[in-house]
């Protein structure tokens, strides 16, 4: 790891330096305070310090809709290149979502490697950008609110310049490539920094307790709270598809003309009704009460007692698209009995 300054106003040469490695990928503002994460050309467009896009960099790794295979005209084809995103560079990832990349990782390389994923994987360069949380923002309950692995390079901004950090061999042919954007940290520069870092620190005012959570969901699995969430929830899978840790797939096949027939992966959502519905019209999760309920566990209890940690890194997204205004964090308030 080295640590490097770079001055604010060569933010966009560094943007265009990039380009050199892959298609670059930044937040944009689509309407006044709506940002998606979009491939640019025009640097100036890049809006990093937008603590969360729509839909969160997954979309870069496996789309939404892809063909795994096609047969047409008595030919089979298609292997899934249509997820074939090429080399991309990620820029403005917060350590919230480099956190949801490691999450992402253990499903999808741990025991069985999926092809898909791993190809776009290994060819994603990944530039973290430092944020300041706001309202539903509680990564710092979760853990995930700094980062000292699994990107390449990081820019913190201070007054006037950005502290660099360096963590990866791609990292570093960055720099080396781009050496006349860098000179060493000063010491008053990783001063800086750390007083940004406590500066941050207090700058939450969203919490969420997890200590003993899991325990607490196992002894509150019959608890009414699941029914009335049930009745709030529509089972929209909003919730699902913007978290940066959802990674259920559905595989389908369709016939989108005569003679032809395609094999599709799209993302899906475990609060679909038909998630759980089975060959002879058994369902085991009819009801929205255990769907919503099956959310919540498999975050916060599931996960954590197979990886030994949650799979959500409080980045606050689904607060901000529930259209019925569910709040995970009320939702575990009022578990334990605080609200
Ligand atoms: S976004 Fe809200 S209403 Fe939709 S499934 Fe999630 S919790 Fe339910
Ligand atoms: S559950 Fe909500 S807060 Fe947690 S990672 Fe997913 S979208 Fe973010």
């Amino acid at each position: 790891m080295q640590t490097l300054r770079m001055n604010a106003g060569l933010l966009s040469s560094f943007l265009e330096a990039l380009k050199a490695f892959g298609t670059l990928v930044a937040p944009v503002e689509r309407s006044p305070g709506v940002f998606a994460l979009e491939a640019i050309d025009d640097v100036s467009q890049a809006r990093p310090e937008a603590l969360r896009t729509i839909l969160p960099f997954k979309k870069l790794l496996l789309k939404p809709r892809f063909v795994m295979l096609e047969r047409r005209q008595g030919q089979y084809g298609a292997d899934g290149a249509d997820n074939d995103l090429g080399p991309v560079v990620y820029f403005g990832a917060h350590s919230c979502d480099i956190h949801a990349l490691r999450i992402l990782d253990l499903l999808y390389l741990s025991d069985y490697v999926d092809p898909y994923y791993k190809r776009n994987r290994d060819r994603l360069t990944v530039v973290g950008y430092g944020c300041m949380p706001d309202g539903k923002c509680f990564c710092q309950s979760m853990d995930t609110s700094t980062i000292d692995k699994d990107f390449d390079m990081f820019l913190t901004p201070l007054d006037g310049r950005y502290l660099v950090t360096v963590n990866s061999a791609r990292g570093d042919d960055i720099v080396r490539a781009n050496q006349h954007l860098f000179q060493p940290a000063t010491r008053r520069d990783v001063q800086e920094y750390l007083e940004r870092l406590k500066e941050r620190e207090k700058a939450f005012t969203l919490s969420l307790d997890v200590t003993d959570l899991p325990y607490v969901l196992e002894l509150k699995k019959d608890d009414p709270v699941w029914e009335e969430l049930g009745k709030k929830c529509l089972c929209c899978g909003s919730c699902s598809m913007v978290c940066p840790t959802c990674a259920c797939f559905n595989v389908r096949d369709e016939c989108p003309e005569e003679d032809s027939a395609q094999r599709v992966r799209t993302w899906d959502a475990c609060l679909y009704r038909e998630y759980a519905l089975v060959a002879g019209g058994h369902n085991f999760r009819a009801s929205r009460a255990d769907r919503v309920k099956n959310r919540y566990y498999h975050k916060q209890e599931a996960f954590v007692r197979e990886f030994g940690m949650p799979s959500c890194v409080g980045c606050g997204r689904c607060i901000e698209n529930c259209p019925t205004g569910i709040n995970v964090v009320e939702v575990f308030q009022y578990v334990r009995g605080e609200a």
